[in-house]
């Protein structure tokens, strides 16, 4: 028995983190690579998708230090004393993804270069509220 395709959403997205896997979609029509999990290719806007793992590795090519926290983030310790950082990562595929970035020194961003090889991190995964972070590679 072959196990029943997922839909292609955020629901499906985070239940394949849950289970280690970065996976996004790629266009069978066009080829495009896409790290958001949506049921239509966002370039030749067909329907003929599937899923595609990433490898996980990628390069920092943004980022943002941000210390007023949205509500979740504040009951993990996260604030003005403890800014967390959020940036955009260009994965090895090539597409790009904004995601949390772990195992950075958010207080001091100038410690933090843009360019920085990373590496998914999936330990400090939050089970009921799970989010996208890389962590140095
Ligand atoms: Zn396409």
């Amino acid at each position: 028995m072959t196990e029943e395709p997922r839909e292609f959403n955020a629901a499906s997205f985070y239940a394949y983190l849950k289970e280690g896997q970065f996976m996004g979609v790629r266009c069978r029509s066009c080829g495009k690579l896409s790290a958001e999990a949506r049921p239509m290719c966002p370039a030749c806007h067909s329907r003929e998708v599937e899923w595609f793992r990433f490898s996980g590795q990628g390069q920092l090519s943004a980022f943002t230090c941000i210390s007023v926290v949205p509500a979740a983030l504040a009951e993990k310790g996260y604030g003005r004393n403890n800014p967390y950082c959020s940036g955009i990562v260009t994965l090895a595929e090539g597409p790009r993804i904004s995601a949390r970035i772990l195992g950075v020194d958010a207080a001091s961003p100038q410690t933090i270069a843009t360019g920085m090889n990373l590496a998914l991190a999936l330990e400090d995964l939050d089970e009921d509220k799970p989010a996208l972070a890389f962590g140095p590679a």
